[in-house]
């Protein structure tokens, strides 16, 4: 027998731990299939992208650069290697992921700009203190603050309002500052506060936004979306430098008109924010558990004894706990269904019992 044929079809754990555990959706698949045919043009110079690129603008509602990328990482590392020269700096959140979980890329794609860390309740920059790292200092021994990068949805599952975006855009404006936001989860932004896209983008004053595929179904890929238009400028070169420019592009590029044109965007983002509202809500009325941050987008924070984390873990529960803080993180994706929260929920009241 080939070892492919072994690989279970349904894994042997149940899990809440990332929404890139799930697979990919029907209409990035459909997408994928509809672009596999004959010989097309490659390195993005084909049909498939320029659509995918009209499909970005038309759905921001304005004209914009566009690229596309493999993953978070790299889409966000270059686009701010786009904006700082290396003596500069960037500020975000002290739970950022370009921060926490990039491994360093976003200061070695701009060669040494630095990263400065700013606190906030819940994931949120707190914009005081954002503005003290800008203004601290202003001499020239000092990493001369050049961007100021949100994330949305935030790393700890809230979401931040049209108002707060463009409040933080304004700050940077009168700064000098340029504005990046990391947008993993930017479709479950837009389908949580139910507004038009460009209400958190560049009507809020965002100067690049990466915009996530693969956790809202596609297979993989990001969008580096510049809506001021100067800072894309060599931006290609850039892509092809770092190995981000994809040879057979068509494959990453076509999943977008696939999602963008269908709606599926909207209803995979939908659907995992209402498993996480359900699965809080369920948390929520188990003596024990506390939920740590209001569930906005499609994540759940809870505290809850460290017996109970590991009875769960024992069952084969799949799940991201903070070492010492006795929390975990729920996620939910397209692909969650209401019975998997339900199976969930049981699980945890039975960690309780035991
Ligand atoms: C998942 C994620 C990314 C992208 O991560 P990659 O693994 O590099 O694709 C970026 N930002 C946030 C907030 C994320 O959660």
């Amino acid at each position: 027998m080939s070892s492919i044929t072994t690989i279970p079809a349904v894994p042997d754990f149940n899990q809440f731990a990332s929404d890139n555990y799930a697979g990919i959706c029907p209409e990035a698949w459909q997408a994928m299939q509809d672009a596999n045919r004959g010989f097309v043009p490659s390195y993005g110079d084909d049909a498939w992208t320029e659509q995918a690129c009209q499909s970005i603008r038309e759905f921001f509602a304005t004209d914009c650069q566009v690229f596309f990328v493999f993953n978070g990482t790299a889409a966000n590392s270059l686009a701010l290697a786009a904006l700082c020269h290396s003596y500069h700096s960037v500020i975000c959140h002290e739970v950022a992921h370009i921060e926490t979980d990039e491994c360093g890329a976003p200061e070695f794609f701009s060669n040494g700009t630095k990263i400065l860390l700013v606190h906030g309740e819940h994931g949120k920059l707190d914009l005081g203190a954002v503005e003290q790292a800008i203004i601290r200092r202003s001499d020239i021994h000092y990493p001369k603050p050049r961007v100021l990068s949100l994330t949305q949805a935030t790393e700890l599952g809230t979401v931040y309002t049209p108002q707060e975006i463009a409040a933080a855009s304004r700050l940077a404006r009168q700064h000098g500052l340029r504005v990046h936001m990391d947008g993993a989860r930017f479709f479950n932004a837009v389908a949580a506060l139910d507004i038009h896209p460009s209400e958190i983008s560049w009507k809020a004053g965002v100067d690049v936004l990466c915009l996530g595929g693969a956790k809202n179904g596609m297979a993989l890929g990001e969008a580096v979306v510049f809506f001021d238009q100067k800072l894309a400028d060599e931006f290609e070169f850039r892509c092809k430098q770092a190995g981000q420019l994809a040879s057979k592009m068509r494959f990453m590029s076509a999943p977008w008109i696939g999602m963008l044109e269908s709606g599926a965007w909207l209803s995979n983002a939908r659907q995992a924010n209402s498993c996480a509202r359900l699965l809080a809500q369920e948390l929520s009325s188990i003596d024990g558990v506390r939920i740590m941050h209001t569930c906005q987008a499609n994540s759940v924070f809870v505290e809850m004894p460290e017996l109970a984390v590991n009875a769960l873990r024992a069952e084969g529960w799949r799940f991201y706990s903070f070492i010492g803080a006795g929390g975990a993180r729920f996620m939910c994706s397209w692909q969650t269904t209401e019975e998997d929260v339900r199976h969930l929920v049981e699980a945890v009241r039975k960690a309780f019992r035991e």
